[in-house]
């Protein structure tokens, strides 16, 4: 069977990789565990002998018949595009209080599945993603770094997320051009932060990020006036990228304020 680029179709090959993957998920027998592209079930392989149930989403049809065929009854197959899949219904249905969510995400389609995995954030206990190295430096990156943005706030507001290890091309086949990193997704931690209204929040965050070159009075302008600024304690010359999640927050509860 050929492998579908389109798709982000690069087969994870080193068993050692695939071993330390599922060894992060840290599953308990009676854990659902949803799997993000099975591709042909190299991680799944090992998470049926993990959990009693798993589910695995997969677009590729001709892939689920052939993880149909390889895994029989033990693995639940929905053939949908994930990002059709409502993700906190699916797992409705499966009647578990743990989830975990496993995943060698399409690098196609990554930033949205992150959004949508962590727009989903009360039903799971942690993801293990596989992101490509860049996507996974953008989602931890500290305020003041030039890749902190819109992709490091959302992650950050929404769980603990810590890089694990990374994976080379020639872990898999065929390899992809970029490295990879492996994360965890801490969805149980608590989170460092208090935010009154997330909608508010990444609506002025995208705002600014919009801009990142320019200082924030300006790439808010519209939006934000000296006043507020002045109230949330952020200096108006500041760039977008140096402000800390705490710093954007307060913006927000002085808008809410007016
Ligand atoms: N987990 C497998 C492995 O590690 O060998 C495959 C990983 S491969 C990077 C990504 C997988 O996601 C492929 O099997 C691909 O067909 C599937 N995929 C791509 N887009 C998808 C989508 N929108 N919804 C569900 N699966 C998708």
């Amino acid at each position: 069977m050929k492998t579908k680029t389109r798709l982000g179709q690069h087969f994870l090959t080193d068993g050692a990789s695939i071993e330390r993957i599922v060894e992060a998920a840290q599953i308990d027998k009676e854990d659902l565990v949803v799997e993000i592209g099975p591709g042909r079930g190299a991680l799944t392989g090992l998470l049926i002998e993990q959990s009693d149930r798993v589910v695995a989403i997969e677009v590729d049809r001709d892939l689920c018949d052939l993880l149909s065929n390889r895994f029989g009854s033990r693995l639940k197959i929905v053939s949908d595009d994930v990002r059709r899949v409502n993700l906190p219904a699916l797992v409705g249905i499966e009647k578990r209080e743990k989830v975990v969510l496993v995943g060698n995400l399409p690098y196609h389609i990554t930033g949205a599945l992150i959004r949508q995995i962590t727009d989903a954030r009360r039903v799971w206990k942690r993801a293990v993603i596989t992101v490509q190295r860049e996507v996974g430096q953008r989602m931890i990156a500290p305020p003041g770094s030039k890749i902190y943005g819109v992709l490091s706030i959302v992650t950050q507001v929404r769980c603990v997320a810590k890089r694990l290890f990374d994976l080379p091309p020639a872990h898999f086949y065929p390899p992809p051009k970029v490295h990879s990193s492996v994360l965890v997704l801490d969805f149980e931690a608590n989170s460092a932060y208090d935010i009154a209204d997330e909608r508010r929040l990444f609506g002025v965050v995208r705002a600014a990020f919009q801009q990142r070159r320019k200082m924030v009075r300006n790439a808010l302008a519209g939006l934000v006036d000296d006043e507020i600024l002045i109230e949330a304690n952020i200096d108006g010359r500041a760039r977008p990228e140096t402000i800390s999640i705490d710093g954007f927050e307060r913006i927000c509860r002085a808008l809410a304020m007016r």
